[in-house]
C-alpha cells in the first residue's frame, strides 16, 4: 500500500513508498483512508525541527484522517464493515491517572500517532476501536478529517479559554488551527479579530475573511489603534495564542484587557519573554490549551455534520504521490491546509 514515510531525520527526508499493509489485531479495526490533512505538526516532522527531534524513522506520517471501515478484528463489537470514521491522534495508555479520569490528551505516555509509531498518511491503518468516532453520511470524508484539528479548537475555546457570547477576541496566528479557533470563537457568540503578518495575505488572511472574520494586519497596521477605531478601546477581553511565535506573547499582554484572558495554544519554538508584572497588576489569567478529549471530538464532527463549520479555502488537494509539494506549498503559505485523497 502507498504511503508517505519520513525515511531520513533531516529538513524533507520524506519519500512515497509501498509498504505491506497491517496485521489486525482482535481489538483493531482496519480503516480505508479517504482523505487525511496535514497538521502543523507533521510540517515540524517534515522540517525536522528542534521541537520534533523526538520523531523515529522510518515512519508513517500524518494524524489527521477519515476513512471507511474495512474489516474488524474478532473481538470488535461496536463496530462493523463500512462504518464512516475519523481517527483521534493521540495514543494513550487508558491505565495513568490521568486517562482514568478522561483526560487522556493528559496521558503519562501521551504519543502523536505518526512520529514514533505509524500514522494515517497511507491506504490502510489498524487502529484500536477507542481511538476511533463514526461520522454521519451526510459529513464527507474531505470536511471529516478535519475534524481532528477542529477538536483541538473545541478545547482551547470551549474548555480552557473564557471566552463568552458577546466577547471580543482577538485571535493571534491565522494558520489552520488559528482559523478553526476563529470559527469555534464565532460559534459561541463571540466576536474573533484574527491577526496576522504581510505574509499571511497571500492566503491565510484573506481565507479568514471569506470565512466572515475581521483581520488585522501586524506588518501594516497597529492592534490597538484598529481596535478602537472598531470597538472604541484599544484592547479586548481574551486572546488565543495560535502563532506559536514568541515575539507574539507580550503583544497579547498588551492588548489584553484589565481582568482578561490568553489561552495559549501554538507550540513556542523558543523560550518566551513577557512582562509578568503588568500582566499580574491588569489581572490577567492565562491558561494553555494541548490537543483535546474524546469528547471535543465527538463536538467537532457534529458542528461540521450540522454546516457549522465553514472548510472551504481552507483546504487544498493533492495526490499522495505529491506529498513534497503539499508540504512546501504549506510551508511557503501558498495553501493553508493540504489534504492527501488516498480514495475518493
Ligand atoms: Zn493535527
Ligand atoms: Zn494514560
Amino acid at each position: 500500500m502507498k504511503s508517505i514515510m519520513k525515511t531520513e531525520r533531516v529538513y524533507g527526508g520524506i519519500q512515497v513508498v509501498e509498504v505491506e499493509p497491517p496485521v489486525l489485531k482482535a481489538d483493531e479495526v482496519l480503516v480505508e483512508i479517504h482523505h487525511a490533512s496535514i497538521c502543523g505538526s507533521d510540517i515540524h516532522a517534515y522540517q525536522f525541527a528542534p521541537t520534533h527531534h523526538y520523531i523515529q524513522t522510518p515512519v508513517i506520517m500524518g494524524h489527521e484522517a477519515a476513512g471507511r471501515v474495512a474489516e474488524i478484528g474478532s473481538a470488535v463489537t461496536n463496530f462493523d464493515k463500512g462504518d464512516r470514521v475519523v481517527i483521534e491522534a493521540i495514543l494513550y495508555c487508558g491505565k495513568c491517572e490521568n486517562c482514568l479520569q478522561g483526560k487522556t490528551h493528559l496521558c503519562d505516555d501521551f504519543q502523536v500517532r505518526g512520529m514514533v509509531k505509524d500514522g494515517v498518511f497511507t491506504e490502510l491503518v489498524a487502529v484500536s476501536t477507542k481511538y476511533l468516532h463514526k461520522i454521519p453520511s451526510s459529513l464527507s470524508y474531505e470536511r471529516a478529517c478535519l475534524a481532528e484539528p477542529l477538536a483541538v479548537a473545541s478545547h482551547a475555546v470551549l474548555d480552557q479559554s473564557r471566552v463568552r457570547a458577546g466577547d471580543v477576541v482577538l485571535v493571534t496566528g491565522p494558520g489552520p488551527i488559528g482559523l478553526l479557533v476563529a470559527q469555534m470563537v464565532k460559534a459561541v457568540g463571540a466576536e474573533p479579530i484574527v491577526v496576522g503578518i504581510e505574509s499571511d495575505e497571500q492566503v491565510r488572511l484573506p481565507v479568514a475573511r471569506e470565512l466572515g472574520c475581521k483581520t488585522i494586519n501586524v506588518s501594516l497596521q497597529s492592534i490597538p489603534e484598529v481596535l478602537k477605531a472598531w470597538h472604541g478601546k484599544e484592547t479586548v477581553s481574551h486572546v488565543i495564542e495560535c502563532s506559536g511565535a514568541a515575539s507574539v506573547f507580550q503583544a497579547c499582554l498588551a492588548v489584553t484587557a484589565k481582568g482578561g484572558s490568553i489561552t495559549l495554544v501554538g507550540l513556542f519554538s523558543k523560550m518566551v519573554e513577557g512582562d509578568l508584572t503588568s500582566a499580574i497588576r491588569k489581572e490577567i489569567s492565562i491558561f494553555s490549551s494541548c490537543a483535546y478529549d474524546w469528547m471535543n471530538m465527538e463536538r467537532a464532527i457534529k458542528l461540521l455534520a450540522q454546516n457549522k463549520m465553514k472548510t472551504e479555502g481552507l483546504v487544498s488537494y493533492y495526490k499522495p504521490e505529491e506529498a513534497i509539494n503539499a508540504f512546501e506549498d504549506a510551508i511557503a503559505k501558498k495553501v493553508s491546509k493540504p489534504v492527501f485523497v488516498f480514495k475518493q
